[in-house]
């Protein structure tokens, strides 16, 4: 089976959309990955099927009915034993290391929300992992599942020609967390601004101890974080291997 997307949504017209172009897109009509969309109004209450109502204690905007969310959601993981995924800016951050572990599943269902928020009880009734792409807040979840989407697949065996290139890249284990080294290719000569020699100049072992270097220097200057988490792998791990005296 290939990885499946299934995308719960007001507005499954928004679907593929970008993922429906370039290397995804192929690797969709190649049969590499599928999606499903399955239209949330679909699941409405009542004679106007209706999928969101006024906040209960007032506030701004609307809330998507729990018994709603529910409904799409039940019929979904009926199908598909797949992780839920609420995005939220309430969430667990986004990272790499989330898109490679789902890429190792068979595929995910989002539950994609245009409101001020879902009902909390469905929150608590069906325990979707709420996941953040940032701290900035989006006008609906469909933008933040094509991201997530498009960081999973490109991990997705098959769908990127070569699987290195998914693998050895910012944020990577094979990457050190780091973010990468600088790329260059053609022209030699770009208004007098010529490729460093140690790039083009065929010393392989030299050429990655110069990346290393250059992977370092721009994750400290730009990411504190990230260079804080590699200096701590690093103390760590030389911390564990230290020998007990006597
Ligand atoms: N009232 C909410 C924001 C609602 S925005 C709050 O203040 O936290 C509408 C929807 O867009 C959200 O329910 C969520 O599904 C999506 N969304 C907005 N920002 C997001 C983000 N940073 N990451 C993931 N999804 C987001």
């Amino acid at each position: 089976m290939s990885f499946a997307a299934h995308i719960i949504t007001a507005y499954p017209d928004m679907f593929p959309g970008p993922l429906g172009e370039s290397l995804h897109g192929r690797a969709l009509a190649d049969g590499l990955w599928h999606m499903q969309t399955h239209d949330l109004r679909g699941f409405g209450a009542g004679k106007h099927q209706n999928i969101d109502d006024t906040p209960a204690g007032g506030g701004p905007g609307m809330v998507l009915r729990a018994d709603v969310a529910a409904a799409a959601t039940d019929h979904v993981t009926a199908q598909a034993d797949m992780p839920l995924i609420l995005p939220s800016p309430r969430g667990v951050p986004f990272s790499q290391s989330l898109a490679q572990e789902w890429a190792q599943g068979a595929g995910l269902i989002f539950l994609c929300n245009r409101f001020e928020g879902v009902d909390e009880r469905f929150i608590e009734a069906r325990q979707p992992l709420e996941v953040s792409l940032g701290d900035y807040v989006l006008a609906g979840g469909e933008m933040a599942a094509m991201v997530m989407l498009e960081a999973v697949l490109r991990l997705v065996p098959g769908v990127m020609g070569k699987l290195e290139s998914g693998a050895d890249e910012s944020f990577s284990e094979a990457n050190h967390g780091l973010l990468e080294y600088p790329h260059y290719t053609r022209p030699q000569d770009f208004e007098g601004r010529d490729i460093p020699d140690v790039v083009t100049g065929g010393d392989h072992e030299k050429l990655a101890a110069w990346r290393r270097a250059q992977a370092e220097a721009v994750t400290q200057s730009r990411r504190p974080d990230l260079w804080a988490a590699f200096l701590k792998g690093k103390s760590d791990a030389a911390g564990g291997f230290k020998r007990k005296k006597g």
